[in-house]
């Protein structure tokens, strides 16, 4: 029998395990073990919570994890708490780092550690009930707000804080940030990007949203535009993505309370206390090919808040050697060392949509066909007894199921559940 562990319940670690199940059928046992009660990862704490079609995929995990030779284990962590990789490397033939990237990456700016200066992977976590976010103070009561970075997540952040109560009524925003959203004085949000429209990443669903809402109107300076003409060079989807930028770029001002601009050539150099709140101060920047070149000319944002969504790094774990400068486990095609490999954003870094980590997860399948030298390893029963041994808790996906019943049973009218937000009130849900 082969033993597999894999560490991480989000989309690469769900498809890695789909992939062993349907190379290797009756012949193995997958652990998918995940430092949180809950399973999915992102899908769960990333995604975000008014794009609930997106979040449907868990119904195919959900199949996975419940059609035999799979095991959900929740609330382990792996590393120097919890369990070890050497030690899950003695009771399993293969361990799978499905870990993620869960770490903002620095700004690398003066004044990034300021009260209000807050990461992506911090303030996507506070709005969508990731427990290590749920205390986090994010100021909402001046009226400037910052978005750095020209990716979906800046525009996911952007849309959460234009959008009304009404808008958001239908998403699962945990009961937290939607009274303080409620609440929110932002009324000038800017998404801050080096470089210009055809360098963006955006993509075209998310920014044709932001033309259709209630209260904030796109704003897109025209002079930021490159002729029309050269949109003809651009892949069919970032040439619709411009194509929004365009007509947003035409649309005269309306009455909508906050404005949503966008403010390219724009690179951030520092963060400074102002009064009682921060400025950012910008360079303005011109395109030298594809690459921003700063011009010196600066100019200040007054804002309350800034989020950086700039990427992301893996978090180091011991045992495994890690790539500081690339953020994520030094691998060769998902081979880290023999029996150990890693999967998804953890092997690749951060980028790619969901349907991306498949490939990769069935890719790492064949590797591991590759490389196998199946020895009698005590797999799962060993890890139950080592976690029994420490006093832990974990978590099944049956306890997952009754966390998820409890979630949905608790929602407003309207929302899809109301997502428990702290490690007690998770695990109350299986108090008999
Ligand atoms: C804000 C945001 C919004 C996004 N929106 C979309 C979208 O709309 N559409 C789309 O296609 N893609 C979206 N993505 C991308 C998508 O979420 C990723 O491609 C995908 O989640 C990466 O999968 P993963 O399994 O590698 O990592 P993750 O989903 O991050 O899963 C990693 C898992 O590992 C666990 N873990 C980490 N460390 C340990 C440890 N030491 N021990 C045990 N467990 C551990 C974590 O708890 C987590 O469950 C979004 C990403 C972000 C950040």
């Amino acid at each position: 029998m082969l033993q597999v562990a894999i560490v991480g319940s989000g989309p690469a670690g769900f498809y890695t395990a789909e992939a062993l199940v349907k190379k290797f059928g009756a012949e193995v046992r997958v652990d998918i073990i995940d430092r949180l009660p809950t399973p999915y990862g992102l899908i769960r704490a990333g995604v975000a919570p008014d794009h609930q079609s997106i979040k449907a995929v868990d119904k195919r995990y959900a199949g996975t994890a419940t059609a035999g030779g799979v095991r959900f284990v929740g609330n382990i962590q792996v590393g120097d708490t919890g369990v070890t990789i050497a030690e899950l490397s003695d009771l399993y033939d293969v361990v799978v780092l499905a870990t993620g990237a869960p770490q903002d990456r620095p700004l690398g700016i003066p004044g990034e550690d300021l009260p209000g200066v807050i990461g992506s992977a911090a303030f996507v976590g506070w709005y969508n009930g990731h427990p290590d976010f749920a205390a986090l103070a994010v100021p909402l009561q001046h009226a400037g707000a910052c978005v750095i970075g020209n990716g979906n997540v800046a525009i996911d952040v952007a849309r959460i804080l234009a959008k009304t109560p009404d808008e958001l009524a239908a998403s699962d925003i945990v009961e937290h940030s939607r009274i303080a959203l409620d609440a929110s004085r932002i009324r000038d949000i800017h998404l801050i990007g080096r470089r210009g429209p055809h360098q963006a990443s955006f993509t075209p669903k998310e920014m044709g949203e932001l033309g259709h809402l209630s209260r904030a109107q796109p704003l897109v300076d025209p002079t930021h535009l490159p002729p029309l003409e050269a949109d003809d060079a651009l892949d069919p989807g970032l040439r619709k993505t411009v194509g929004f930028l365009r007509s947003f770029a035409a649309l005269p001002r309306d009455e909508r309370p906050i404005t949503i601009h966008f403010d390219f050539l724009s690179r951030p150099v520092a963060i400074e206390p102002h009064g009682d709140a921060l400025r950012l101060i910008v360079e303005r920047t011109r395109l030298e090919g594809e690459t921003a070149i700063g011009t010196g000319e600066l100019h200040a944002v007054d804002c309350g808040l800034v989020v950086s969504c700039i990427g992301y790094r893996t978090t180091p774990i011991p045992g495994v050697p890690f790539d500081t400068a690339q953020g994520r486990f030094v691998n060769v095609e998902g081979r880290i060392s023999p029996g150990v490999y890693a999967v998804g954003w953890a092997r690749r870094g951060p980028s790619g949509t969901i349907g991306t980590n498949r490939p990769d997860g069935f890719g790492i399948v064949d590797l591991i066909a590759e490389d196998l030298t199946p020895a009698d390893r005590q797999g799962g029963a060993g890890l139950d007894a080592l976690i029994a041994a420490r006093g832990l808790r974990p978590t099944s996906f049956a306890d997952w199921q009754r966390i998820d019943a409890a979630e949905v049973a608790d929602a407003r009218p309207g929302a899809p559940r109301e997502k428990r937000v702290n490690l007690d009130h998770l695990l109350a849900a299986l108090l008999p």
